[in-house]
């Protein structure tokens, strides 16, 4: 299968090359020249053997198609698992039992599987430039930790990360390098995107991003949805909605492109925080990317989602058809805090800030009859509540038990080198990494 730009202004590439390059180089997206013909899923099979299945398709005829069960097999090895809420026919899909605690690692370790095994005429390492504002650059981190033939370097803004993020990005060593960089998460972007986008700096370090535009990370992602859905659907007949908690789009992008393969979903609503571009577009405004919002869900604090052109090349550009197949609704702070306190007390169960904004919108869904009673919902649980336990634990007065993936991340020395937010200085550690 070939991969086409969204912008159409670039040549058709394989699916490796798209992965390895991230961005079309007419600044669109990579997106499959087709929709592959639906697949036939087992529900009984495994998550990586369905991720295997549904991924078959895009990777015909590429040089990772030999590889694609195996790098299933590393990236999928920890488990998605579908768990009622304690309100009738809601349940949570957990994404969130992999080494960063966030539904990131899928994609990453995804993604680091394929790089390490893309065969490379270049002897040198490929360096991944990420900027992170916390989970990307986690997940990137602990994904590409020791793999064969790359590194990564991570920049993040000093003092604006939670001290448990700040320590993962920190606690790796080996190929993974992480700046604190003395300035806002838009100066670590604007940093790593000069780099990427300096070809007589790549003359002397090949490099590469990680960020979620890529199909490395965008693709597998459709994976969890199609093994929940398919599952509930063979043991309930019914299927199965969803609210996703949404940011860049690429988790939501993932579940709306398993549906397009026939995978048994229903409904899909995207639930944001107060950055209100989805909800203000859907609701019939022209779409307006706007000054980010600093919220309590930081993960989805985003004005212009990076993935809403791949979303506008699957409705052929048509908005009406588009706001016809999705909603999207907005969840403020007080909202979220409201949210993870009120299903503490009454039902004893523990959300993340992003879980939450989808919790709330199912709330309103189930409440004004939208979603009707005999119709079965799921939340996408992205993080970990004890990832966020600063906002958390003072809402349901106690302690959150760290996950055991994340407890030996946290148990590691961290050290992370300061930067000033300037471009020579991230070129000259570029250069000069020994
Ligand atoms: C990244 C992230 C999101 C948003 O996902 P997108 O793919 O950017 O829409 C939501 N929740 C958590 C915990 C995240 O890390």
């Amino acid at each position: 299968m070939n991969f086409v730009s969204t912008r159409n202004n670039a040549p058709a590439v394989s699916l490796s090359q798209a992965i390895a390059a991230g961005l079309a180089p007419d600044g669109g997206l990579y997106v499959p020249e087709a929709l592959p013909a639906p697949r036939t899923l087992a529900p009984a099979d495994s998550l990586a053997r369905t991720a295997t299945t549904l991924l078959t398709p895009f990777f015909a005829g590429d040089a990772l198609e030999p590889e694609l069960a195996a790098i299933c097999e590393q990236a999928f090895d920890f488990p998605a698992p579908l768990q009622p809420l304690a309100t009738p026919g809601d349940h949570v899909l957990e994404l969130f039992h992999g080494p960063t605690a966030a539904f990131k690692d899928f994609g990453a370790r995804f993604l680091a599987g394929s790089l390490a095994r893309l065969p490379r005429a270049d002897a040198r390492p490929l360096t991944i430039v990420v900027a992170t504002s916390g989970d990307t650059g986690a997940a990137v981190a602990a994904a590409f930790h020791r793999q064969p033939g790359l590194r990564v370097l991570v920049l993040y803004p000093d003092g604006r990360v939670s001290p448990r993020q700040a320590h993962q990005l920190g606690c790796l060593g080996d190929n993974i390098r992480a700046l604190r960089v003395a300035g806002a998460f838009d100066d670590c972007q604007a940093m790593a995107k000069q780099a990427l986008g300096d070809v007589e700096l790549q003359a002397h370090v090949p490099l590469s991003s990680a960020n979620s535009i890529s199909l490395g990370r965008l693709l597998p992602q459709m994976s969890y949805y199609a093994h929940a859905a398919i599952g509930h659907h063979a043991r309930t007949g019914r299927k199965l909605n969803f609210v996703i908690p949404t940011g860049n789009l690429g988790n939501a992008m993932a579940a709306i492109l398993a549906r397009g393969l026939s995978v048994p979903l229903g409904r899909i609503v995207l639930a944001t925080n107060a950055n209100r571009v989805l909800p203000d577009y859907f609701g019939g405004d022209e779409y307006r990317p706007q000054p980010t919002v600093a919220t309590l869900a930081n993960a989805m604090d985003v004005g212009a989602p990076s993935n809403f052109e791949r979303l506008r090349w699957l409705y052929r550009g048509d908005d009406a058809a588009l706001r016809a197949a999705f909603t999207s609704q907005g969840v403020d702070d007080g909202e979220i805090r409201d949210t993870i306190r009120e299903r503490y007390q009454r039902h004893g169960e523990v959300f993340c800030p992003h879980t939450a904004t989808a919790v709330r919108v199912l709330e309103r869904l189930r409440a004004s009859g939208q979603a009707a009673s005999g119709e079965d919902w799921a939340v996408a649980a992205t993080a970990h509540p004890a990832k966020f336990e600063s906002v958390v634990e003072p809402l349901i007065g106690r302690e959150l038990e760290v996950p055991p993936a994340l407890a030996a991340l946290l148990r590691r020395p961290a050290h992370a080198e300061p930067c000033q937010p300037s471009f020579a200085e991230l070129r000259d550690r570029l250069v000069n990494w020994a």
